[in-house]
């Protein structure tokens, strides 16, 4: 047998302590976290060489790289809709990667049954029915890319269309309708072969993110033919909500599939104050809900919910002799877009197991109040515009005068917090949500003196 290099076998001789070295610099950069501007920069260079052991790759690391790198994990980082790492989550995942399991659902490991049961944890946390099969992927996106596959799929069988079998051709073009789709789906609708050019988008309601039902059983009902609705439970600029239970109701008139994207804002049905938002969402045919969002569990992680499980076994189906090819939940392998995948569970049950509903219910409601006391301030102040009320963890501003890209950059640039910009009905604009489990009011009242002091004169 070959022997090992001696670098990587001095490496496993020192694995325990180079662990405790690495739990050190983890604490240390856990702790420096309310102190780093919270947008990172550009990386050094350096030669590409490099054989001296992950002691040595441990320091290079730490004089490079680290100083660039965003506080994203931190408490002010308001960007996109980004949640940090609870300490459990944290544990959870560190020993994702020391367990190192093929989560495939195989019969060899528990890890399945950890999948499973936590899955279950998350259902019960958000009120869903266990009519839902879930299963881990690596963000909403992925989410999305399943339920619309199940979707392409069931649309398939109401014709007679085999189309994971046949291909997509056999059916015939799709129309995908929403009022407020993310980009995400665009993607995912590019990915299935259903092209971007089939989604229709509906109107929304005046001054709103959410759908005109009116508009939408009007466009049901306009065309024959396959059709997907997806509904928005939290949209970005505004965090607004479709009329889920409304939307559901049309079912009883027009045949489509119902796909919910609730990536953020799922999470909020922990709460008993806002989880009427989500009402109707259990009649839907697949949901996507982020987990590294709102659930505050490290990237990448998300869960793919569908009612219709031989289906999606149907597109995902991975048929070899070596392979277990039961349709059953918990078997991934023929459930997902992946073969291999980590135990991404892992975190995700920790977190559940250690905060329970009424830990996620705080965060959220925290958030949301965070969002509120800063929306106020923003409405109040002269020098700036808030575009559209503060309703859940999520705001959206503008200068009265002058141009909110050239502000979001003196915002930014004071190193505080970290928003991102965006268009919202035609105009450019500021957006932020807060999705941390840590954030304080002390570090609103931070966020607010960078916005002030950013602001001309
Ligand atoms: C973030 C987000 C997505 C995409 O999620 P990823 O986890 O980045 O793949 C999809 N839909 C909505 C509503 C989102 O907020």
């Amino acid at each position: 047998m070959p022997k090992p290099s001696d670098v990587l076998s001095d490496d496993h001789a020192q694995t325990d302590a180079l662990l405790r070295d690495v739990c050190a610099q983890a604490s240390q950069w856990l702790a420096s976290m309310p102190a780093r501007p919270v947008a990172g920069g550009a990386l050094p260079a350096a030669p590409i060489h490099h054989d001296g052991g992950a002691r040595a790759a441990l320091d290079e690391f730490l004089t490079r790289f680290s100083a660039g790198l965003a506080a994203s994990a931190g408490p002010r980082y308001f960007g996109f809709v980004t949640g940090g790492v609870t300490p459990a989550a944290l544990v959870g995942d560190w020993l994702a990667s020391v367990i190192d399991q093929n989560a495939t659902g195989s019969a060899d490991s528990s890890a399945g049954a950890l999948e499973l049961e936590t899955i279950a944890l998350f259902r019960d946390m958000l009120g869903l029915p266990d009519a839902f099969n879930g299963a881990f992927v690596s963000g909403a996106t992925m989410a999305n890319f399943v339920g619309l596959a199940t979707g392409r799929q069931w649309l398939g069988q109401q014709a007679g269309v085999d189309v994971a079998e046949a291909g997509l051709a056999a059916l015939g073009p799709v129309r995908v309708l929403s009022a407020g789709a993310h980009s995400s789906t665009v993607k995912s609708l590019a990915m299935l072969g259903l092209g971007r050019q089939s989604l229709q988008r509906v109107a929304s309601l005046p001054a709103r993110e959410a759908v005109d039902v009116a508009a939408l059983a009007d466009a049901l009902a306009a065309a024959a033919g396959p059709c997907i609705v997806v509904a928005n439970a939290g949209t970005v600029n505004t965090c607004d909500f479709d009329d889920l239970a409304a939307i559901a109701a049309l079912k009883a008139r027009f045949d489509f599939w119902l796909h919910v994207d609730a990536a953020f804002a799922g999470i909020a049905a922990a709460s008993a104050r806002y989880r009427p938002r989500l009402a109707g969402w259990d009649a839907a045919d697949s949901i996507t809900v982020d987990c590294h969002k709102w659930l505050n569990v490290p990237y990448d992680s998300a869960v793919a919910l569908t009612r219709h499980l031989p289906l999606q076994a149907e597109v995902f189906r991975n048929h070899a002799a070596y392979l277990r090819g039961e349709v059953e939940p918990g078997n991934f392998l023929q459930l997902t877009p992946e073969n291999s995948r980590r135990l991404r569970a892992l975190p995700a049950w920790f977190a559940l197991r250690a905060y329970g509903r009424a830990g996620y219910a705080g965060i959220v409601e925290r958030n949301c109040e965070q969002a509120r006391w800063l929306g106020e301030r923003i409405a109040a102040e002269p020098r700036l515009r808030l575009l559209a009320p503060v309703t859940l963890n999520g705001f959206c501003f503008a200068p009265a005068e002058g141009d909110a890209a050239a502000l979001l950059a003196r915002i930014n640039a004071t190193g505080e917090v970290f928003m991102t910009p965006t268009v919202l009905f035609g105009q450019h604009a500021i957006r932020g949500a807060i999705s941390h489990w840590a954030t304080t009011q002390a570090d609103m009242a931070r966020v607010w003196a960078a916005i002030q002091s950013a602001l001309p004169g």
